[in-house]
């Protein structure tokens, strides 16, 4: 089986589970159930999709012999079952922040087998510096797992900004101007030989969250929730009865220029008020500095004077020992997070707000600080069974999250489905 035998195409409605019980696409349907629920026996998918008990084993026999699936170790006195043949290749999950990359090599189940990383300014240096450090960490992940690059489905990249999925590259990213509209998923396309799929951070963050982090439990993965990335930037990651949503051009969830009401905080974006000018890392990092040198907070002067950047970790310390201003800091922040929140909770009605990213350093107290101002601002109806918690996997979900949209893509129906056809007119 190569790599070379997917094509990233029209997917993104085909992976919903809804798709017609056609026979094109049957292979496909039955893979993706065993994805997203196995390790399962025959039984469990007559069960799961109505298809007749021969039809079932026959497709089974034909994702074993391709080498999708293989034959889950039994325990004694257990059924055979299936699950995903999890080592038959792998991907590479790409996280870029915007002072940090993270490569990440994981195997067919999206669980990461090595990973590295690297300080980058991503502000300053150009496109073609960043994604070749990201082609040669790649290059050494895979000769530290003895594997070939023809073993390679796909390489998945989340970048913090707004992204034109259909076309894999970044647009008007506010803080990275020589990244407009470059191109990113063909660049990488080039050097890989394998379909590269580009999105927001924050998308591919709540995929991770769906499948293996705080959501992964949400309604049987059809469950709609959002993830909220705090940190420098902020922003929304919206999934719809298990989907991402992306809007008409991919900004969909961008809610760190959502004004705050009343603030006039100016913001680099141009407007005032924002999100991420009022509540964001950079923001609470110039309060805490202006706090430490206006004396508001001796804990703060403290850390200053003996050469700390201010940073969440260290506010969190701060309010840890009883230094109000800290608390008072990392509470206001929470708040101003919420009130935005409140106002997709009203529209969106999620069951579930998994936060993320860098401001989750400011502890318990900042989460608590967020339910707090949604639960104030939302109807009772909305928040009747809303869950507000933290992520289950902070810093992995970015990586784990591109590795995931690969997988997406590549094991969608059709791309099964042609595999199959693909095997069919080889063995016959
Ligand atoms: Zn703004």
């Amino acid at each position: 089986m190569f790599a070379s035998d997917f094509e990233k195409g029209a997917t993104m409605n085909e992976t919903g589970g809804e798709a017609p019980a056609n026979v094109s696409t049957t292979a496909g349907r039955i893979f993706k159930i065993i994805r997203d629920h196995g390790p399962l026996n025959g039984t469990d998918i007559v069960r799961r999709t109505g298809l007749a008990k021969s039809t079932v084993s026959a497709y089974l026999e034909r994702l074993l012999a391709v080498g999708l699936l293989r034959d889950e170790i039994p325990s004694a006195g257990k059924r055979r079952r299936l699950k995903v043949a999890e080592s038959a290749g792998y991907v590479v999950g790409v996280a870029m922040g915007q002072s940090h990359l993270n490569v990440a090599l994981c195997d067919l189940e999206a669980e990461i087998i090595d990973s590295v990383g690297e300080s980058v300014d991503l502000v300053k240096d150009p496109p073609e510096k960043i994604l070749g450090l990201v082609i040669a960490f790649a290059r050494e992940l895979e000769k530290r797992a003895g594997l070939g690059p023809s073993a390679l489905f796909g390489v998945g990249i989340g970048l913090p900004s707004p992204v034109d999925y259909s076309e894999g590259f970044p647009v008007s990213p506010p803080v990275m101007p020589g990244w407009d509209r470059f191109p990113v998923a063909s660049f990488l396309a080039r050097e890989f030989t394998c379909p590269v799929f580009v999105d927001n951070d924050v998308n591919v963050m709540a995929l991770a969250e769906r499948d293996k982090g705080a959501a992964a439990g949400v309604a049987d993965r059809k469950g709609s929730f959002i993830l909220v990335k705090t940190g420098t930037g902020i922003g929304a990651g919206l999934v719809i009865d298990g989907e991402i949503y992306r809007g008409a051009k991919g900004a969909a969830g961008d809610i760190g220029h959502i004004g705050i009401d009343g603030d006039s905080t100016p913001c680099r974006c141009g407007n005032t008020g924002c999100l991420e000018a009022v509540a964001g890392g950079r923001a609470l990092a110039a309060l805490a500095e202006a706090a430490a040198r206006s004396g508001r907070s001796a804990f703060l002067a403290g850390e200053l004077a003996s050469g700390a950047a201010m940073s969440p970790a260290i506010i969190a310390r701060g309010a840890a020992s009883g230094d109000e201003e800290c608390l008072r800091l990392l509470i206001s922040s929470g708040a101003c997070v919420g009130e935005v929140l409140a106002k997709l909770v009203n529209f969106f009605n999620p069951t579930l707000i998994v936060v993320s990213g860098g401001l989750t350093r400011l502890g318990d107290r900042f989460i608590a600080s967020i339910r707090e101002s949604i639960y104030r601002r939302s109807t009772p109806l909305a928040t009747a069974d809303l869950i507000v918690k933290e992520s289950a996997l902070l810093e992995k979900g970015g990586t784990m999250g591109a590795a995931i949209l690969v997988l997406d893509e590549v094991f969608s129906h059709r791309n099964v489905s042609k595999l199959m056809r693909r095997f069919d007119d080889q063995s016959g």
